[in-house]
């Protein structure tokens, strides 16, 4: 019997009591290889007595103090680290303590930068389908999930959607990835142009899509268009790496690779490792400015915001990553991951696609391969995957992603970045052995 509201209230999952490296284990004595750091959030893996060090030694220090009183040496340090590595502008780091929350931030920001700055009829947010930001009421208004928005959709935001970067599926036959990326581009602004620019706040999108249709690697050219674009109209770009930032591809934030500059990011999962629940709002010197010189106050705000033990072990994790090169070590590593998948599982019959940048990789499953017609939503082909993983002793991510209003399958591959070569090889191998047990039974 559970007293514990788990996320499926049909069974309870395996009680997990330890872990170390790449490894958890259940209180069964089961061992798992950890594929999917979690969704995408344990970057040092399991166990770092760096990370732990840190965080016992600011709890033995000091836990908890609002911020409406204080600032901690601590949040003070990690602000720093992060101002001094993302991308040029970036001033300030607003701490939350996950994902949601960093998203629904940088929405209250967008929002109260406009208002400071005197154009109050912006309320508009533009977003895309196929995208995840978050299961808060704000976050999952600008989400383009059209089953997780569905039965709260009377009571959200409204927001328009514009079509994800998704080019197994969507572009054309004969179309460049050039030129698919700017028909996208194109598609926003006439999104734009048609709710009058005006009033449109901010396009928000995911820099690399993760948890719904399975790591949406950008066409090249796609995200400079979308910030001239944004640029044009004035609408700030928001650009959300919960899941696909703080090194998981390589480098720090994945918008590096794009040659942009949005106007916020978010991050979170990868921020903290896991230690920690923590995430951030990584802002541009204007938005700040803009608060600062006006009303001298963002108004919003939780009771955990810069908590010193979260702030302590995201820190730590951050400086692991610095001193070891361990993005450098993403990128190699991950060019050879892909290899290791690609050689499992692209000549699967039910594999549409490999597709993935660093230690961040989604495998497209169909039921044929020629139509990528996906499997029937009803075999909950992702489910089994899942649960035939978990039995061979492999943590993937598997999900079902909306494939035109159909239920796509999917399995995202997010391993920690200390994986070793030999892991990286085992993981492909149990994840082809899981694939093949359950396509084999599906149509
Ligand atoms: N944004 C993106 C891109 C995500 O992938 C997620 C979680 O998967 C979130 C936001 C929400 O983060 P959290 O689950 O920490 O609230």
């Amino acid at each position: 019997m559970t007293h514990v509201f788990h996320r499926h209230l049909q069974h309870t999952p395996p009680v997990a009591v330890g872990g170390q490296g790449l490894f958890l284990r259940d209180a069964a004595g089961r061992e798992y290889l950890d594929a999917s750091g979690g969704a995408a959030v344990s970057s040092l893996g399991h166990g770092h007595p760096d990370v732990l060090t840190a965080m016992h030694a600011q709890i033995d220090r000091l836990a908890y103090a609002h911020t409406s009183f204080f600032t901690t040496e601590v949040a003070e340090q990690l602000a720093e680290q992060l101002v001094r590595t993302a991308p040029a502008g970036t001033s300030h780091a607003y701490f939350v303590s996950g994902g949601s929350e960093a998203v629904e931030a940088a929405l209250k920001m967008a929002r109260q930068y406009f208002v400071e700055i005197g154009q109050p009829e912006r309320t508009h947010f533009i977003a895309r389908r196929q995208s995840y930001h978050g299961n808060t009421l704000g976050a999952l208004a600008v989400g383009g999930n059209a089953w997780r928005r569905a039965p709260f959709a009377p009571i959200l935001v409204e927001a328009t959607h514009v079509a994800p970067c998704y080019p197994y599926r969507e572009q054309q036959a004969g179309e460049t990835p050039e030129a698919y990326g700017l028909r996208l581009a194109r598609e926003l602004e006439e999104a734009i142009v048609a709710l009058d620019p005006r009033t449109v706040l901010a396009f928000v999108a995911e820099t690399i899509g993760g948890a719904t249709a399975g790591v949406l690697t950008p066409v090249p050219g796609y995200f400079k268009a979308v910030r001239e674009v944004c640029d044009r109209h004035g609408v700030l770009l928001i650009l959300d790496e919960v899941m696909c930032g703080m090194g998981r591809t390589g480098t720090l934030h994945a918008c590096e690779q794009e040659g942009v500059v949005p106007d916020l990011i978010t991050v979170a999962k990868g921020l903290g490792g896991g230690y920690q629940p923590i995430g951030a709002v990584l802002a541009q010197r204007h938005i700040v400015d803009a608060m600062s010189q006006g009303s001298g106050f963002f108004q919003h705000g939780h009771t955990y915001l810069g908590h010193p033990v979260a702030c302590a072990a995201a820190l730590a994790v951050q400086q692991v990553i610095e001193r070891d090169g361990l993005l450098a070590k993403v990128r190699t590593d991950g060019d050879f991951l892909g290899q290791a998948l690609r050689d499992a599982l692209g000549a699967h019959p039910h594999v549409g696609d490999i597709r993935g940048r660093g230690f961040f990789w989604g495998v497209e499953l169909v039921a044929d391969r020629a139509s990528k017609a996906p499997f029937d939503p009803a075999q909950k082909v992702h489910a089994r995957l899942k649960k035939k993983a978990m039995d061979l002793g492999l943590l993937c991510y598997p999900f079902g992603g909306t494939v035109d209003g159909n239920q796509g399958d999917h399995v995202l591959l997010a391993p920690p970045y200390i994986a070793s070569r030999e892991q990286l090889v085992s993981i492909a191998a149990l994840l082809a052995q899981a694939v093949d047990a359950v396509t084999s039974t599906a149509t």
